[in-house]
């Protein structure tokens, strides 16, 4: 039997929102059924036209205010929230970690059928603002000049930017250098329609502790005209710049780095400190985006490993080794597992540069490699686990179920999967001992956890 839908596509309706979903949009029920509205902040009342109906949900518009919720913030004028990936930009920051307290709480019940597990304050940031240690901007046309910034939600169109409010100033400045120099050079930008063009992306990296800056060029061909007049126009611009690399990619994807990757200019990584510990970061290899608030994570992650010296530690899905450097200076030994080589020869040399001994690195998938490792005997007491968005991988968890270490540390980019992963450890005989949330990303949707689970 088909349940009979409240709204029409145009009706206007007067509604009182309750809660926010994952994407920061406003939900209101309307006799259970739930319209999600762009803007709309829970406690706020709005008269909203529905947009679109479908079986489990509408899309609907605020189209006035009546009553405004304490939380909301002017932003009148900002182009970053549409554009710019802030979409909690209308909501202030005590707001926003309370909104994203509410979904860990949330999901971990929900769907991790978790009960009263512990969820610990989340740990804000005291100036939310320009914390963004990166940036891979898209390069596009308009009136015949090269433009970068940012996609228009939901489309291709791309917005021309050179202030984002989240991004370092020195990550700002690079990108609007980069593309004032591309664009004197007169260098393409590369258009996706036809698959033409030369200039896909601009990258700027910045190692906040220690000043250095590498830019990458993404282009679709190998040739660049040019090449070292923009070398030479870049650090001329750029007196911070200490990398300068070529990255090609000439398939048609949305994936914005491709397979041929050289140096132009200076050194192949730039160094960065996270606490003590020193690191190279190579233009290919993730590194945590917000620098002050990694080091709250990585001291939780520590703190939750509650190392004697003693332990075998595992740390999978390792990077550049950022973590497994850091638990190294109180374990045993430490052996760290990723998927992409380049992550682990700079995982290698962050080892060497920081003459920590105890630490081995191994390139492959953590649900292939550390099954293959317990085959072989080799288990360990504490293990790391940071995956990206989708989660572990059901092998790795199985794995981990049979292995048995004592503590597993789960470090989570997305709660949704986080709760997912924690059932499926909480069944093969793991408690959840508590949760920590992390502000990672101030003014986006996105939420960090780091989550202690012991075996019981
Ligand atoms: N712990 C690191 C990196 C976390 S990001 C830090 O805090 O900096 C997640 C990492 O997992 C990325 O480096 C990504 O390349 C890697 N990765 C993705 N899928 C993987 C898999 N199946 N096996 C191992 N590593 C993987």
């Amino acid at each position: 039997m088909n349940k009979i839908i409240p709204v029409q596509k145009n009706d206007y309706i007067d509604v009182v929102f309750e809660d926010l979903t994952h994407d920061g949009a406003g939900v209101a029920k309307v006799d259970g059924y739930p319209l999600f509205v762009s803007n709309g902040l829970p406690g706020e009342r709005a008269k909203v036209k529905v947009i679109k109906t479908g079986k489990g949900y509408g899309i609907g518009r605020l189209m006035e205010l009546y009553e405004k919720s304490p939380y909301r913030v002017d932003i009148a004028g900002s182009d970053s929230h549409m554009y710019g990936g802030c979409q909690l930009e209308h909501i202030s920051y005590e707001g926003q970690l309370k909104y994203k307290e509410n979904q860990v709480r949330q999901v971990l019940t929900r769907i991790g059928k978790l009960k009263d597990v512990k969820v610990h304050p989340i740990l804000g940031m005291a100036e939310p603002w320009h914390y963004r240690n990166k940036a891979q901007v898209p390069v596009g046309e308009k009136d015949g000049k090269l433009i970068a910034g940012f996609f228009k939600p939901r489309s291709h169109e791309i917005v021309d930017t050179n202030e984002s409010l989240i991004q370092l100033p020195e990550i700002n400045e690079a990108v609007q250098a980069v593309k004032e120099i591309c664009n004197e050079l007169g260098i393409a930008a590369y258009q996706e329609e036809t698959h033409k063009g030369v200039l896909r992306h601009i990258m700027a990296r910045f190692g906040k502790q220690t000043g250095e800056l590498m830019v990458v060029i993404i282009t679709r061909t190998a040739d660049i005209s040019q090449k070292n007049k923009l070398v030479e126009a870049i650090r001329a611009r750029l007196p911070k710049v200490k990398s300068i690399v070529h990255n090609v990619n000439s398939k048609r994807t949305n994936v914005i780095l491709g397979e041929k990757t050289t140096v132009l200019w200076g050194n192949e990584v730039i160094y960065d400190y996270i606490g003590d510990v020193k690191f190279a970061i190579s233009a290919l290899s993730f590194y945590q985006v917000n620098p002050v608030q990694t080091k709250v994570l990585y001291d939780k992650a520590l703190e939750y490993a509650d190392l004697s010296g003693e332990e075998n530690v595992i740390d999978a899905y390792c990077g550049i080794g950022t973590i497994s450097l850091f638990l190294a200076q109180k374990a045993k030994k430490v052996f760290g597992v990723e998927i992409v080589p380049e992550a682990i020869e700079d995982a290698k040399r962050n080892a060497a540069i920081n003459e920590i001994l105890n630490a081995e690195f191994a390139v492959g998938e953590a649900e292939v490699v550390i099954p293959k490792w317990y085959k072989e005997g080799n288990t360990a007491d504490v293990l790391v686990v940071d995956p990206p968005r989708k989660g572990c991988d059901e092998a790795l968890l199985q794995t981990i179920i049979e292995m048995k270490p004592k503590k597993v540390v789960y470090v989570s980019c997305n709660p949704a999967t986080l709760a997912r992963d924690l059932r499926v450890l909480e069944d093969g005989g793991y408690k959840t001992v508590e949760v920590q949330p992390v502000d990672m990303f101030p003014q986006t949707t996105h939420v960090e956890v780091i989550a202690k689970i012991e075996l019981r």
